[in-house]
């Protein structure tokens, strides 16, 4: 059985139960301040990753032991 105001799922942010459908311009999150959080997520761990320039001769003793 199919409803015409969507489907329920969870917020991936809060875990909410949300409707996913079409009025709601945040979907599939419930807010658009759990949007906000999901996106600010994403740009942090970019900001990690590109952020990660290690040095070549870097010498880290833990990397030694490994
Ligand atoms: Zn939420």
């Amino acid at each position: 059985m199919t409803n015409d105001k969507g489907r329920i799922v969870s917020c991936p942010t809060c875990k909410k139960a949300n409707c996913y459908h079409t009025g709601n311009p945040f979907r599939p999150f419930c807010s658009e301040r759990c949007r906000l959080i999901d996106l600010g997520e994403w740009a942090d761990e970019e900001r990690r990753i590109s952020g990660q320039a290690i040095p070549p001769d870097y010498n880290d003793p833990e990397v030694d032991a490994y």
